[in-house]
């Protein structure tokens, strides 16, 4: 949520082109209200938003028990402003101006923190995933994956043993303008199974949707 459209497109770009499924608004209304009914891993949130102030949406979304890594980004440089943040339950703060790659390298620390317990690396029998870089490799040998690949692997892998649904996966791995048809998750699951191999057993559950397990 960026009301500034330059800066919100900025941020976009840089998140879309590395593989990321983005949500963008520009008023804290919209975003308020969609956050109601949509999960999302992740919000980046700017302070000073139309109609609804940044700092509230935080507030509500604290006090409706809603555990969503945020990252503050704000011109509110001042160190009280960001005292306020983290204490009004922020998980970080970037004051602007920032580097793009300043951000994605909070906003993949926030991700690998909340899904992994922070841990970095997961082995798969063979196989070795690193979710600070989300690279996948099979005995250190680097296993090339689409981004909507990736998206789907590490969604599965992070519901690993649970049976996930089709469109689990679209509402997780889409943005709001893509088409995403479940044709299309059953062709990224069939390539990802190829490329996973034995090392990890990736179910269809009939009528249902998918399962990954992580011990074979
Ligand atoms: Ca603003």
């Amino acid at each position: 949520m960026e009301d500034n459209p330059t800066l919100a497109q900025g941020l976009y770009d840089k998140l879309v082109g590395i593989g990321y499924a983005v949500d963008l608004f520009h008023d804290g209304e919209d975003g308020n209200s969609v956050l109601k009914y949509q999960q999302y891993d992740l919000l980046i949130l700017d302070l000073g938003l139309p109609n609804i102030d940044g700092m509230d949406i935080l507030k509500n979304l604290r006090n409706q028990q809603n555990k969503i890594p945020v990252l503050i980004i704000s011109a509110r440089d001042k160190l009280d402003q960001k005292i306020l943040g983290l204490e009004s339950g922020a998980d970080d703060y970037l004051c602007k101006p920032f580097d793009l790659d300043e951000v994605v390298a909070r906003v993949s620390a926030l991700l690998r923190r909340s899904s992994q317990d922070g841990q970095s690396f997961i082995t798969l029998n063979s196989l070795e995933f690193d979710s600070s870089t989300r690279t996948l490799a099979r005995d250190g040998k680097r296993i090339e994956l689409s981004h909507r690949e990736l998206s789907v692997f590490e969604y599965l892998l992070s519901n690993a043993d649970t049976v996930v649904s089709k469109s689990n996966i679209v509402d997780h791995i889409a943005s709001f303008d893509d088409d995403m048809t479940s044709t299309a998750i059953e062709t990224y699951i069939s390539r990802l199974r190829k490329k996973l191999g034995n090392d990890v057993s990736l179910k269809t559950v009939r009528g249902l949707g998918y399962i990954l397990n992580t011990k074979v």
